[in-house]
């Protein structure tokens, strides 16, 4: 009986993994065709001072949709571009387009800043330096309007290793945010010397404020803490009015999350003021 059992578990538990197995291979395959014939698009979420209402920037996030199976979000094939290696394809297609983006709103006058985010297999790149100077130079932007964000995990791997290459990122004049923030395993130590301008806090923290008294220390905190080492602090999945006054209260001023918008369309942004929100009660 038992033994019965046991087989049939192994046997589904082994269909199972054929079956994730045999999607993955699935979105590899449909991932080469994606880069081939264009089938990415970048989306805009704006980055608000909530004191102003003042768009002070974008940061791009990536969107496949797939001619046959509709959307496929990223965080199901980022990581699988991210294991087979097309991540940096699709990552140097991301920089650019978004860089040529950042550079049409500053033709139209508008100074938001742009926010990219880079791949683990991306950041350990030899060409990653060349590229992003490549890029800035080709499109025209100044390199002090992008920042690119990074997590906690790709910084702890080789300590040494990471630090170097953030410097030769900080000697091209870009800003370097660390995204997620709150969720990995940085140690505190490590962070006063990584040359970092921005921390990002992570919606995991912000999503049940004002519910949530310990979610509260933790974010006051986390933005004390970036204060007292001169990093500027966004709060990000901000999606309620609660959630923008407890942020305000504590000194976090950059806010990004459904409660201002969603990601735009580049078209979405143009059809409103890409630097004024618009906002009840703002
Ligand atoms: P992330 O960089 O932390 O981006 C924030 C995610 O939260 C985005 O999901 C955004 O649409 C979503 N979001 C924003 N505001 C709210 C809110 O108020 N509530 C909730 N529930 N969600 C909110 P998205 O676009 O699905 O991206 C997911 C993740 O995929 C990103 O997390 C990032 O890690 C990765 N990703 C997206 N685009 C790229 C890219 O171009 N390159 C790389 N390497 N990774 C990317
Ligand atoms: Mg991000
Ligand atoms: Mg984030
Ligand atoms: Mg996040």
């Amino acid at each position: 009986e038992a033994k019965a059992k046991g087989r049939n578990t192994f046997h589904f538990y082994s269909q199972e993994l054929n079956a994730a197995a045999n999607e993955r291979l699935h979105i590899e395959n449909e991932l080469r065709q994606a880069i081939k014939s264009q089938q990415f698009s970048l989306q805009y979420q704006p980055q608000i001072d909530s004191r102003t209402g003042k768009i002070v920037g974008y940061e791009a996030l990536i969107r496949w949709n797939h001619p046959t199976e509709g959307n496929i979000p990223p965080t199901k094939f980022i990581p699988i571009a991210e294991a087979t290696g097309l991540i940096v394809e699709i990552g140097t297609w991301v920089l650019k387009e978004a860089c040529r983006f950042s550079a049409v709103l500053k033709s139209k006058g508008y100074t938001a800043d742009i926010s990219i985010n880079l791949s683990a297999r991306q950041f350990k790149d030899s060409n990653l330096i060349d590229t992003i100077s490549y890029t800035l130079n080709e499109v025209g932007l100044p390199p002090s309007m992008l920042h690119l964000e990074l997590t906690e995990s790709m910084l702890m791997g080789d300590v040494e290793a990471a630090i170097e290459q953030l410097k030769e990122m900080k000697k091209l004049g870009v800003s370097l945010s660390i995204d997620d923030f709150g969720t990995g395993y940085s140690s505190l130590s490590y962070l006063k010397r990584f040359p970092v301008d921005v921390l990002k806090v992570d919606r995991s923290f912000v999503k049940d404020i004002p519910q949530d008294t310990n979610d509260m220390e933790i974010t006051a905190a986390i933005i004390a803490m970036a204060q007292k080492l001169s990093m500027k602090v966004v709060a990000e999945g901000v999606e309620t009015a609660e959630q923008v006054a407890f942020l305000q209260r504590n000194n976090c001023h950059i806010v990004q999350g459904y409660y201002y918008s969603a990601p735009l369309t580049e078209q979405g942004v143009f059809a409103q003021d890409p630097e004024i929100m618009k906002v009840a009660g703002n």
